[in-house]
This record gives structure tokens, C-alpha cells and sequence, in this order.
């Protein structure tokens, strides 16, 4: 475990959502992109070493959606970075731990993602993340 890569929070409107962490807070937003596999439409904020991601849902299918009705906007998952995801999911699926994607998928960014289940978390959304060039560092 690297870092903490990023924070995502589910917000219903990401344009209004801006108004606050880019007018008011006067944070720079360096991308905003669509994951249509996710069905969702992500703002990336970095702070530090670390970013914020806004996510909207762009279907009422999209989990952002469904997390939206259920639970209102705010913090939706927490990643933090790793190397060798891979051999991670194997370890912690040998371990027991209830693994949302058993295989990498990739994600905003085009890093390798995977999903842990709440369940195994102590109800905290967990995404390990392995950027692409993250061997070199
Ligand atoms: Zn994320």
C-alpha cells in the first residue's frame, strides 16, 4: 500500500459541485471524464499527493446513482495505491476478504482498479489502484 490515491465523493450534480471545490475552494480540476463502464462521470482534483474524484452518475443504473438514493452525496469509496495488484487480490481473496472484482478492471486514468466489499472493510468502499508506470517509482 503506496498512498491514499484518491477520495471519491458521489455528488448529485458535478457542475454545482464545482462551484464549490473550483470557484470557492479555488482547486484546479486537470480532468473530467466519462468511465462508461461505470456509468459515471468523474472530476479529478489533486490535493497534494492525492486527489479527489467527483463522481456523477450518468444513468440511474449507475452504482453512484443507487449509493445517491440510498445514502444521499458523500464519501462514495477511498482507493489507495498499490503495486502488484494482482497478487494482492490473490492474497486477500486466499485470506477471505470479499472482493467485489476478483480480476483488475481499469478505471478513470486508465489505472488498473478493483473494488473490495464493504463487508470486509468495516463498511468503508475500498478501490486499490495500480497506475500504469507505477513500477518505476
Ligand atoms: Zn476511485
Amino acid at each position: 500500500m503506496r498512498k491514499v490515491d484518491h477520495i471519491g465523493i458521489a455528488v448529485s450534480n458535478l457542475d454545482t459541485a464545482l462551484q464549490f471545490y473550483r470557484d470557492v475552494l479555488g482547486m484546479e480540476v486537470t480532468a473530467i471524464e466519462e468511465v462508461p463502464e461505470q456509468k459515471i462521470k468523474a472530476a479529478i482534483i489533486p490535493v497534494g499527493e492525492s486527489k479527489i474524484e467527483l463522481l456523477e452518475a450518468t444513468s440511474p443504473e449507475s452504482p453512484v446513482a443507487k449509493f445517491i438514493d440510498s445514502r444521499g452525496e458523500g464519501i462514495h469509496h477511498i482507493a489507495l495505491q498499490v503495486s502488484g495488484l494482482e497478487s494482492i487480490l490473490s492474497h486477500l481473496a486466499e485470506k477471505g476478504v470479499r472482493l467485489i472484482d476478483k480480476e483488475p478492471r481499469i478505471g478513470a486514468g486508465g489505472n488498473k482498479i478493483a473494488f473490495l466489499h464493504p463487508k470486509s472493510t468495516n463498511g468503508v468502499l475500498m478501490e486499490l489502484c495500480e497506475p500504469e508506470q507505477a513500477g518505476d517509482k
